[in-house]
């Protein structure tokens, strides 16, 4: 069976083979990066972290084991477990509740994987990409 997607090394752009990187995000600066946000924000239910101008979100990181360490605290997903469109969405349902997640580029991440044409070359990736004809939501 063909892979939906392929992981590329945010370091060397090499592609990631199973068992030979993850894809992760370093929660203690995201953990960081929420609490000044909500100092900030305050508690406005409407106040959306990626959506603020001037926030900068952590960026979730290919890598393989080779390309350097992780952060200390980091939430590490083995790119083996990230090779469906359903796999990719049940790690979004998976994160949904995780606190750190606001802070991230996570959906960011999920984006440039369905539409690769906005400058991604390493990250999570169609193996074949889509028509980049673009169009509706959910229309492919
Ligand atoms: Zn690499």
């Amino acid at each position: 069976m063909i892979d939906d997607l392929v992981a590329v090394c945010d370091v060397c752009l090499g592609e990631v083979a199973d068992g030979d990187g993850v894809l992760e995000v370093d929660t203690a600066k995201a953990d960081r990066a929420l609490r000044a946000w909500r100092a900030k924000a305050g508690v406005d239910p409407h106040a959306l972290f990626h959506l603020t101008p001037g926030a900068r979100t952590v960026k979730w990181a290919v890598r393989h084991h080779a390309c350097g360490t992780g952060p200390v605290f980091a939430y590490t997903i083995a790119v083996e477990r990230v090779r469906s469109w359903t796999g990719l969405l049940e790690w979004n349902v998976h994160l949904a509740d995780k606190p750190f997640l606001a802070a991230t580029d996570w959906f960011d991440l999920l984006d440039r994987a369905l539409h690769p044409r906005r400058a991604a070359v390493s990250g999570i990736l169609p193996r074949i990409p889509r028509d980049l004809g673009g169009g509706p939501v959910g229309d492919t």
